[in-house]
């Protein structure tokens, strides 16, 4: 049996293993529950697994997603803190950027795909600096708001990552992030046939508590936190069909009728109530004015 992999919340090396996927076990905290993948990818081929190959279809069948999700996000960041100097860490295409920008905030991006930060300045001309956030040398509490859509998952420190984040947000800044929820019922019920279970890219998978406990511990006060649903059951489906265990007719019916009802209210803010696949959260610094 080889060593437990140190937990990056906890610093505790205690974990059971949680689920296989893509060839790489993923596994879970025994002291603070947190889930992570137990090998994480090297840095230069994360930077070769988000080339053209990556964004291109991302592009195409996500954009539409994104644009309607992102201008309800801009929304709810506006009802907090407007105008101001935002800045998108892993902005991708500069989608998010674009609709800030428009708005009236000053928007900045931090993308480490060439193809993406390409994109973004030559098609959207928007300001974005190549590379990590700790590389860029943004002046320490310079930002009004930070936005962080679903790149917690995929940083490999992310301890380290929060500590970055909060020394460049001013003291009356806001910060807004969207992660997956392994905590949510879809997550559960589905393992490793979860359409974000994905550990050669997300290498870590948080839950309502392990996420506050990152933020508490990084600085910061949530101020609001609330879920989506991202995962179609007939996301879960194609993906149990393409394994060995075959579903039965009836359960297939079923699930992709499940998805025909659940395409009304994907993507919607839900009630407290239903817990989403997906964790949107707005915090403040510790001691913050907001
Ligand atoms: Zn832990």
């Amino acid at each position: 049996m080889s060593e437990s992999p140190v937990c990056n919340l906890c610093r505790h090396a205690d974990t059971e293993w949680y689920c296989r996927k893509d060839g790489i076990d993923v596994v879970r905290c025994r002291y603070c529950g947190l889930i992570f993948a137990a090998t994480l990818q090297k840095n230069e081929d994360l930077i070769k697994h988000y080339s053209d190959d990556y964004f291109e279809p991302y592009l195409k069948t996500q954009s539409v997603h994104l644009k309607k999700r992102f201008k309800k996000r801009i929304q709810e960041i506006k009802q907090v803190v407007f105008p101001g100097r935002l800045l998108d860490v892993g902005c991708g295409a500069g989608f998010f950027l674009k609709l800030a920008e428009d708005i009236g905030y000053t928007a900045e991006g931090v993308e480490l795909s060439q193809y993406a930060a390409k994109y973004a300045r030559s098609r959207l001309g928007l300001h974005i600096f190549q590379g990590e956030l700790g590389d860029a040398c943004f002046a320490p509490r310079s930002f009004d708001i930070i936005t962080l859509w679903h790149i917690l998952e995929h940083v490999r420190d992310p301890r380290n990552f929060l500590t970055q984040v909060e020394a460049l947000l001013k003291e009356d800044g806001l910060l807004a992030m969207e992660v997956p929820n392994i905590g949510s019922t879809v997550a559960r019920m589905a393992g490793a046939h979860w359409e974000l279970m994905a550990p050669k890219e997300h290498f870590y998978y948080f839950d309502a508590k392990t996420l506050k406990q990152y933020l508490e511990e990084s600085g910061f006060k949530v101020i609001r936190m609330q879920t989506f649903i991202w995962t179609t059951p007939a996301m879960i489906f194609r993906a149990k069909a393409a394994s060995r265990n075959g579903l039965s007719r009836f359960l297939l019916y079923s699930l992709v009728a499940l998805a025909w009802c659940l395409s009304f209210i994907r993507f919607r803010n839900l009630p407290a109530s239903i817990t989403g696949d997906v964790l949107t959260v707005y915090a403040v610094k510790k001691g913050g004015t907001v």
